[in-house]
């Protein structure tokens, strides 16, 4: 449906948020009403690709999602796969990190998430927190988290080397947009439990993250696992680009069902 390569960060690219409309909604015709219903052909497609995958059960994929608060993380993974086989998708959430956490190395607790064969694993949130919260936040000296860009780096190289495919995806919104859904956070009940009074505290930092966030795309786009900003102030395209994303990226893969174990031609059972 679109050209997904629009989106992706070119490695050794300087990457400047402003040059990136969290609004566009560039290859699709349509308005929202329209967006909405092209969705669930995707999740269809997504389902025959993933069901190959799962049946052929040796390569992987993982998904990287980072956002601001309010991005659409949640939504994006409620939407995307709708309809697969909840078997072959796991997803990993990424918080505050425990005691024993914070005692280990910051990839520690992220490496026994990685996909096994057959598998989808989304990371909502994920070692990219190690650059970001951490550095806005000042929670190391800057010597440490500078060096985790190329810690990271070569952390997902091994992770493809050893045949995990990588795509990472970072959700745009505009500081418009995240105030709307915060205030919503806030006025709908429903939403309440969602809002953190820290996400006030994170909105003052927005600049901060912004760079951090460029930082992040600038320094860890590769060919092997490359970064793609998607626009994501309209919820119903931000669906639309990372459902074609994934189904460009499993169709890339082409995964087979086995081969059945003999000839089963006339076998009939009784
Ligand atoms: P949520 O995704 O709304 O459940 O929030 C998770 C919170 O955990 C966010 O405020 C993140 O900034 C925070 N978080 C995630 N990873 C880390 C990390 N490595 N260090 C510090 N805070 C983190
Ligand atoms: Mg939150």
């Amino acid at each position: 449906m679109f050209d997904i390569s629009q989106y992706r960060v070119p490695p050794g690219t300087l990457v400047s948020l402003d040059d990136h409309d969290p609004n566009a909604k560039v290859g699709f015709e349509g308005g929202k009403k329209e967006g909405k219903r092209a969705l669930p052909k995707l999740n269809d497609r997504l389902y025959t690709l993933q069901r190959k995958l799962w049946a052929e059960s040796r390569q992987k994929l993982l998904l990287v999602l980072q956002a601001t608060d309010t991005g659409g993380k949640d939504g994006t993974i409620r939407n995307v796969f709708t309809g697969v086989n909840p078997q072959g998708v796991r997803v990993a959430s990424f918080g505050k990190p425990t005691e024993e956490e914070l005692a280990h190395d910051y990839l520690w607790r992220v490496h026994e998430h990685t996909p096994a064969d057959g598998q989808i694993t989304v990371f909502n949130r994920s070692h990219y927190e190690d650059v970001l919260v951490v550095r806005v936040r000042e929670l190391v000296p800057k010597e440490r988290w500078e060096r985790r860009y190329h810690h990271i780096n070569e952390f997902e190289r091994m992770l493809t080397d050893e045949g995990t495919t990588i795509v990472k995806v970072y959700l745009n919104i505009s500081k418009d947009e995240q105030r709307e859904r915060l205030q919503k956070r806030l006025d709908n009940p429903d939403k309440n439990w969602k809002f953190r009074s820290g996400d006030l505290d994170d909105r003052k930092l927005w600049d901060k993250y912004q760079e951090a966030f460029e930082a992040m795309l600038s320094r860890t786009s590769t060919e092997y696992a490359p970064w793609y900003v998607v626009p994501a102030n309209r919820k119903w395209y931000r669906n639309l680009v990372v459902s074609q994303l994934l189904i460009d990226t499993l169709t890339e893969m082409d995964p087979q069902f086995p081969e059945p174990e003999e000839d089963l031609d006339g076998i009939v059972v009784e």
